[in-house]
C-alpha cells in the first residue's frame, strides 16, 4: 500500500493542535505529539501518531481524560504509588518519571508504580526519559482492553502484548535499550499490517480455531464473529514474562489485570506500570563499568556473520538508525492516513476546531528518502 510523506516538524504541530483543539492543556499537547511522533521516528509505527484515531475514540466515549495529572497514592521516600487517573498517557507518564527520577537523585533507587494510565504508548521513550538523566530504567508493564494474546498452550486470548523494558546509559556510548512487547509481534504491528495490506509473519497469529496464520485479518474479523489471538515471544518464556508484567506492573500496585471485569471499556487502552529507576554511579564501579562494556561489545561484535546477516547490532541500534532516516518526513501509509483525516473531523464536529486533514500536510518524496 502506498505510503505518504508528512514532514515530521508538521506532522508534530498536527498532532499539538489537534489535541489543543480537543481541549488538552499546552504542556499535554505537546507531551503528547512529543510522543507519538517520537515513536514514528523510532521506527515503531504501531505506537506513534497512528494510535491518534483510537485515542480520539476512547476521548470521546468519555473513557480518556483530558488534564489529569499523576496523583501520589503511597509515598515512602524510594518507593511511589501514582494514579494516572485515566489521563493521558503521554503525560501523566511523563510527569510520573520525573518524579521517580528526582527521587532515585536523592535516594539512590526509587521503586514507582502508576497505574490507571490510558495508553503509555512506546515504553522506550521512559526508558529514554530516565536514561537522558544518566539513570538505568527497568520497565514491567501490562495492558488492559479486550483480551488478544493467547497464553502458552491456549488458543484464546487472555492478556495483552505486555511490554519489557530496560535502559542503561553506557559512559561515553550511545545508551542500550531493550524495549519490546512479550508477542511475538506488537498488536499495533499487525494494525499496521492490516492497514498496509500486507501479511505478518509466520509463528505470531493463530485464527479463531488456534491454527497458524499469517493473515493479520483474524485480529479485525466481522462483527459478531470470533477473532484471532496473537502468541507469546518464545513459547513459556514470553508467556511467563507476560504473566510477571501483569502482577509486578499492574496487580501489586493497585492496577488491574486483564481480567473481563476490567476489560469493559470501548476504545481505551489503560496500562500500568512498575518501574525500578536507580543511579548507576551509586554502585561504585562506573569507569570499570564502560570499559568492561566496550570490551564486551567489541568480544560480542566479533562473531562471524551469518549468511546474509547486516551484522551484530546493540539493543537501541535499529532506533537510533530509524530516527536519522526520519529526521525530514515520516511515511504514514494509506490507510493509517485515512483514519487521521476521519479522527481531525470527529474533533472538528464535537469541538468546532480541529487543525484540518493531515493528508494535506503531504509531501512528494524525493527518491531516496523513504526507507520503507
Ligand atoms: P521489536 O520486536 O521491534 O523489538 C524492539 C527491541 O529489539 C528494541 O529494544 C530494539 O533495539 C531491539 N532490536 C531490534 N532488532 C535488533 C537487533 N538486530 N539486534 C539487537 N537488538 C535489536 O519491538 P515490539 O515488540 O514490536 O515492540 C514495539 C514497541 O511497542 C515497543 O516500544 C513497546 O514498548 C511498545 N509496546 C507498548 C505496549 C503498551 O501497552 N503501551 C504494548 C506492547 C508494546
Amino acid at each position: 500500500m502506498a505510503q505518504h510523506l508528512i514532514p515530521t516538524s508538521a506532522l508534530h504541530r498536527w498532532v499539538t493542535d489537534l489535541w489543543l483543539a480537543a481541549g488538552s492543556e499546552h504542556r499535554e499537547a505537546i507531551l503528547t505529539a512529543d510522543h507519538l511522533v517520537g515513536a514514528n521516528l523510532a521506527g515503531h509505527d504501531s505506537h506513534g501518531v497512528g494510535m491518534v484515531p483510537r485515542y480520539v475514540n476512547s476521548w470521546l466515549a468519555d473513557e480518556l481524560q483530558l488534564n489529569r495529572h499523576a496523583h501520589v497514592m503511597q509515598d515512602s521516600g524510594s518507593m511511589l504509588t501514582l494514579d494516572g487517573q485515566r489521563g493521558m498517557g503521554q503525560a501523566v507518564t511523563h510527569e510520573a518519571m520525573e518524579l521517580a527520577i528526582a527521587r532515585a537523585r536523592e535516594h539512590g533507587v526509587c521503586v514507582m508504580g502508576l497505574r490507571h494510565s490510558h495508553h503509555l504508548g512506546r515504553v522506550g521513550h521512559w526508558a529514554e526519559q530516565a536514561v537522558a538523566a544518566g539513570m538505568v530504567s527497568v520497565h514491567f508493564v501490562n495492558a488492559v482492553s479486550k483480551p488478544i494474546v493467547a497464553p502458552h498452550g491456549g488458543k484464546q486470548g487472555r492478556f495483552l502484548t505486555n511490554p519489557f523494558t530496560v535502559g542503561i546509559p553506557v559512559p561515553g556510548r550511545e545508551p542500550v535499550l531493550l524495549d519490546f512487547a512479550t508477542s511475538a509481534i506488537a498488536l499495533g504491528k499487525v494494525r499496521v499490517a492490516y492497514n498496509s495490506k500486507s501479511r505478518v509473519p509466520p509463528g505470531s497469529l493463530l485464527d479463531h480455531e488456534g491454527s497458524f496464520t499469517d493473515d493479520p485479518g483474524v485480529m479485525f474479523p466481522p462483527p459478531g464473529s470470533a477473532p484471532g489471538a496473537l502468541v507469546p515471544f518464545a513459547g513459556h518464556k514470553g508467556y511467563a514474562l507476560a504473566m510477571v508484567c501483569e502482577l509486578l506492573g499492574a496487580a501489586l500496585i493497585g492496577g488491574d489485570t486483564t481480567r473481563p471485569p476490567n476489560a469493559q471499556m470501548k476504545h481505551a487502552i489503560w496500562n500500568n506500570m512498575l518501574t525500578i529507576v536507580f543511579d548507576p554511579q551509586r554502585m561504585g564501579a562506573t569507569e570499570v563499568f564502560g570499559s568492561e562494556f566496550s570490551a564486551f561489545v567489541e568480544w560480542v561484535q566479533s562473531a562471524p556473520l551469518q549468511e546474509g546477516s547486516p551484522g551484530v547490532l546493540l539493543p537501541g541500534d535499529p532506533e537510533r538508525a530509524t530516527r536519522k532516516a526520519r529526521a525530514q518526513a515520516v511515511p504514514i501509509d494509506s490507510g493509517t492516513l485515512a483514519q487521521m483525516d476521519e479522527a481531525a473531523a470527529a474533533v472538528e464536529r464535537a469541538k468546532g476546531n480541529s487543525p484540518g486533514p493531515l493528508s494535506r500536510l503531504e509531501i512528494a518524496a524525493h527518491r531516496g528518502n523513504m526507507e520503507r
